[in-house]
């Protein structure tokens, strides 16, 4: 299948292209290639993304000539969902085989939402020492059909209604992997993602989160708007570092002000960044912090998502107290800023932030 599947812009190199690696502006691309009007590519990524359509002798406004040659040259294939589980709160960890890897995607269905946790990669280089994905280490980055797949998959059941799956109405770059560091491939799912032809997602519902890689935080600014996130996760370099090695690479200040200047060109976070901060019990989490972490956001108009830390097994670190989260967080509201706690959902099915870690060989 990965040789289908890979991305390549000359057909004739490859037996099949997966018209789920393109963005209309690659659709276009494919359909001069095969000696087609390049228009058709709305008409294709319409029947894909809004009817879930992979077969093309049910796309009826195309002619049979086109159908005949889409056939010959294409397939829209994603990967298929082999494993799932349900939590008590209702929220499903769905995973897929990538290279013989399990990736994981979360469905989170809430009173006003429906959210869907996507991977970018299999496992993750980045060693955050709090978070199980981190240990893994790094397997591989997802191909754009692996990333879009996951969103396909589950959209397309809760398109048929007989499937009791919600309408999603919310996208999370919160799965496995740092999803700046597969930047090309991240960058072309959320070109599908926010095009009218394709999921037509609104730049408000669609979230990154990144541990801040800043010059990749740089060249995101130029070429999408959608909400960010960032894991900040201390209020000074010494603990960050410790806690994310990446800090050593690209420390507190040089995010911040990055971060900073992807807000001043972005409509989608209207006016403040997201700042997450995992609670540690006896390791970010004191008044301390607090006043530190109220310092540093001093010119960075920001509102702060507190995390409650989720276990895994063989892990030195524990979640915060209830009590020490409600104080942390009442300081900050003192201080003006606004802040919320994160409900973790899927905790029973390791499915919360940072436990996706299914690395399981077969
Ligand atoms: N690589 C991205 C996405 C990571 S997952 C990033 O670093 O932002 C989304 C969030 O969950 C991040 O803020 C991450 O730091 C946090 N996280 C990781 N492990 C966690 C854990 N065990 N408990 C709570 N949050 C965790």
């Amino acid at each position: 299948m990965n040789i289908i599947s890979n991305f390549q812009t000359n057909f004739q190199t490859i037996s099949k292209i997966n018209l789920l690696n393109l963005n209309l502006q690659k659709m276009r691309g494919f359909l001069i290639n095969i000696e087609e009007k390049p228009f058709r590519a709305n008409q294709i990524m319409h029947w894909i993304y809004h009817y879930f359509c992979d077969d093309f002798s049910k796309m009826s406004n195309l002619s049979t000539k086109l159908k005949e040659k889409l056939k010959k040259y294409s397939i829209i294939y994603s990967p298929k969902f082999i494993k799932k589980k349900k939590s008590i709160d209702g929220t499903i960890k769905w995973s897929f085989l990538t290279n013989k890897k399990y990736v994981e995607t979360i469905y989170i269905p809430e009173k006003h939402r429906t959210t869907i946790c996507v991977s970018s990669q299999v496992g993750c280089a980045l060693k955050c020492d709090f978070c199980y994905t981190g240990k893994m280490g790094f397997k591989k980055n997802l191909q754009v059909f692996e990333i879009v797949g996951q969103l396909w998959n589950l959209m397309k059941l809760a398109y048929d209604k007989k499937n009791r799956i919600k309408k999603i109405t919310n996208i999370v770059f919160m799965g496995m992997g740092e999803p700046l560091l597969n930047f090309k491939n991240v960058t072309i799912a959320l070109d599908i993602i926010l095009n009218k032809y394709g999921f037509n997602f609104s730049k408000y519902k669609v979230t990154l989160s990144t541990a801040g890689i800043v010059p990749i935080i740089d060249k995101l600014s130029k070429v999408q708007d959608i909400k960010i996130a960032i894991s900040l996760h201390a209020s000074n370099d010494q603990i960050r570092s410790k806690l994310m090695p990446i800090n050593k690479k690209y420390n507190i200040k040089s995010v911040l002000q990055s971060a900073n200047n992807y807000l001043k060109n972005s409509k989608a976070n209207k006016g403040k960044i997201t700042i997450e901060y995992v609670m540690l019990n006896n390791i970010n989490d004191s008044l301390k912090d607090a006043k530190e972490l109220v310092t540093i956001l001093k010119n960075i108009p920001s509102k702060v998502n507190l995390i409650p830390w989720n276990c895994f097994p063989n892990s030195m670190y524990k979640s915060s107290t209830k009590k020490n989260i409600f104080c942390f967080s009442d300081f900050l509201t003192k201080k003006g800023i606004f802040n919320s706690i994160r409900k973790n959902r899927g905790k029973d099915i390791t499915a919360a932030c940072g436990q996706l870690n299914n690395n399981i060989k077969i």
